[in-house]
């Protein structure tokens, strides 16, 4: 079956509408975590954030720096979340890249990017020049 994030770009689905050009598509969750809460796609399929051509990646996080200020005044919200599940391990659902823009109010009994993680592991320093090594040489 069709991936439904597709078939929106391709209309045969509806959605709610909040921005297009030739390379995006924005929208609002079907099941939103806030009002307003809405997410920013490339219109051609791709799973992850590196998967995307360049090209993409600029015109996919341009529209989410312009549109994530636009649905915080419209919705009067101080702050938002901004985020990717980047992976099926990480939470993602729709395997169809997205960006989540959620307005965000004080005490809306939301947490932080940091209460994803139940436990955090203990790094000793020299696992910490092992893991910057590591991710610098990859
Ligand atoms: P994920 O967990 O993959 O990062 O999030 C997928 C998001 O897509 C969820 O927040 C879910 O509510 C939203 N979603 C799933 N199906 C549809 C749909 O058909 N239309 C819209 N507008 N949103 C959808
Ligand atoms: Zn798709």
């Amino acid at each position: 079956m069709e991936c439904i994030f597709c078939r929106i770009v391709k209309k045969e689905i509806p959605c709610h509408r909040v921005y297009e050009d030739d390379k995006v598509l924005a929208f609002l969750d079907i099941n939103p975590l806030a009002k307003g809460h809405t997410l920013v796609i490339p219109k051609k399929h791709t799973y992850k954030l590196e998967d995307l051509e360049e090209e993409d990646a600029k015109a996919l996080l341009m529209a989410t720096y312009k549109l994530a200020p636009k649905v915080c005044s419209a919705m009067k919200s101080p702050a938002s979340t901004i985020a990717i599940n980047n992976g099926r391990e990480s939470g993602q659902e729709i395997e169809h890249l997205h960006i989540h823009i959620i307005p965000r109010f004080r005490n809306d009994g939301g947490g932080p990017i940091h209460a994803i993680m139940r436990y955090r592991p203990n790094i000793s320093r020299e696992e910490m020049n092992r893991i910057v090594k590591q991710i610098r040489e990859a």
